[in-house]
């Protein structure tokens, strides 16, 4: 993949994923702005109306913002065709199907409605409970969730993904080495059962006694011991500083901030977040703030990156390997060697393959 090929790819890609956003801003303006939503809660009222009083607000939320959330999939769903035809067929994929495609946005479309609903419910719960501190308990609630769902995917992952034991004996018993060196204890080692995708390599995940290393069959084929030792080394940096907690830490702060902003323009609009069509609202001027964070929450990611970049570099001492580790995730992932500096903060979780080329070099 040469780096012209790989920069279109990346701009097609973001281009793509802004106008996602910008539908979700322009759906919950009207909403949120116009007498549209007010409508919509009065639809609502009507809808639920033979609930029992005493479920009845709770139904008019999860009804409420289903139809919203729907329409803002439904919507999506053009963006996420073209993304799906014309860049990952034109790229990479040949086998990317319109059918295919549709099933997957359903099921992702179905999730996104479940978990607006599940902050709307939280939302108009926290308003009854905490009345003007709806905000925080909605920030420490919904923070909450994030963090046990991480949790529970990780997990998930490490049991489902572990397909069995690495054949290898002597890799596995490197990996085991390179674990207890790292400090970071993993209760086995195995291949990565494929999910079709290609883009899986080596990870280590789950927590505590239920910790693994998982390896994808074509790293075990295709890359030399070094190259993978060096990977899983910068994967298990990742448990030993605890990345995951610091992120999902600044995303609480993140959220809570986020959520106190929208308060404050409810209290401007004389509006009460308890008010169905104040959720609109409340998702817009949050979830703008959340964006407006980005280049906050990607900081956090590159700096410790690089941090897990030169953990493995000083517990494996191979430079080499790891140069040449990077080369093959940035063709796999289709990098740009050297992103514009407004790309890297708004996009980029990771440093530029030039940059971490660059640390090794200077080891
Ligand atoms: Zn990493």
């Amino acid at each position: 993949m040469n780096e012209a090929k790989a920069a279109r790819y990346q701009r097609l890609r973001r281009r793509a994923d802004v106008v996602s956003a910008a539908a979700g801003i322009v759906v919950l303006a009207v909403f949120g702005l116009t007498p549209l939503g007010a409508s919509l809660a009065a639809w609502t009222a009507g809808a639920a109306a033979e609930t029992s009083a005493r479920w009845r607000s709770l139904a008019e939320v999860v009804v409420f913002v289903a139809v919203l959330a729907a329409v803002l999939e439904v919507l999506a769903l053009p963006v996420v065709i073209y993304l799906g035809i014309s860049l990952d067929r034109r790229f990479k994929r040949a086998d990317t199907s319109v059918g295919g495609l549709v099933f997957a946005q359903l099921h992702a479309g179905a999730v996104g409605v479940a978990v607006a609903v599940v902050g709307g419910v939280v939302v108009h719960v926290s308003a009854r409970l905490a009345g003007a501190a709806w905000w925080l308990l909605t920030g420490v609630a919904l923070s909450a969730a994030l963090a046990a769902a991480v949790r529970g995917v990780s997990s998930l992952i490490a049991r489902s993904g572990a397909a069995a034991a690495l054949q290898d004996p002597a890799l596995t018993a490197r990996l085991a080495r390179l674990s207890a060196d790292a400090g970071v204890p993993v209760a086995g080692i195995f291949e990565w059962r494929e999910h079709g995708h290609e883009e899986q390599t080596a990870s280590v995940t789950g927590f505590g006694r239920g910790r693994r290393v998982l390896i994808a069959p074509d790293v075990l084929r295709d890359w030399s011991q070094d190259e993978i030792a060096v990977v899983v080394a910068h994967e298990l940096s990742h448990h030993k500083h605890h990345d995951l907690i610091q992120a999902l830490m600044l995303d609480a702060l993140l959220l809570s901030s986020a959520l106190a902003v929208a308060d404050l323009a409810l209290r401007s609009a004389g509006a009460a977040a308890r008010e169905l069509p104040s959720l609109p609202l409340i998702a817009l001027v949050a979830g703008g703030v959340w964006l407006a964070a980005t280049p906050a929450r990607h900081a956090l990611s590159r700096w410790q990156e690089r941090r897990a970049d030169q953990f493995a570099l000083a517990l494996t001492g191979h430079a080499e390997a790891f140069v040449a580790a990077v080369r093959r995730l940035g063709a796999l992932h289709l990098a740009e060697d050297r992103p514009s500096a407004v790309t890297r903060w708004l996009f980029h979780h990771h440093p530029s393959v030039d940059e971490r080329l660059a640390m090794a070099e200077r080891r």
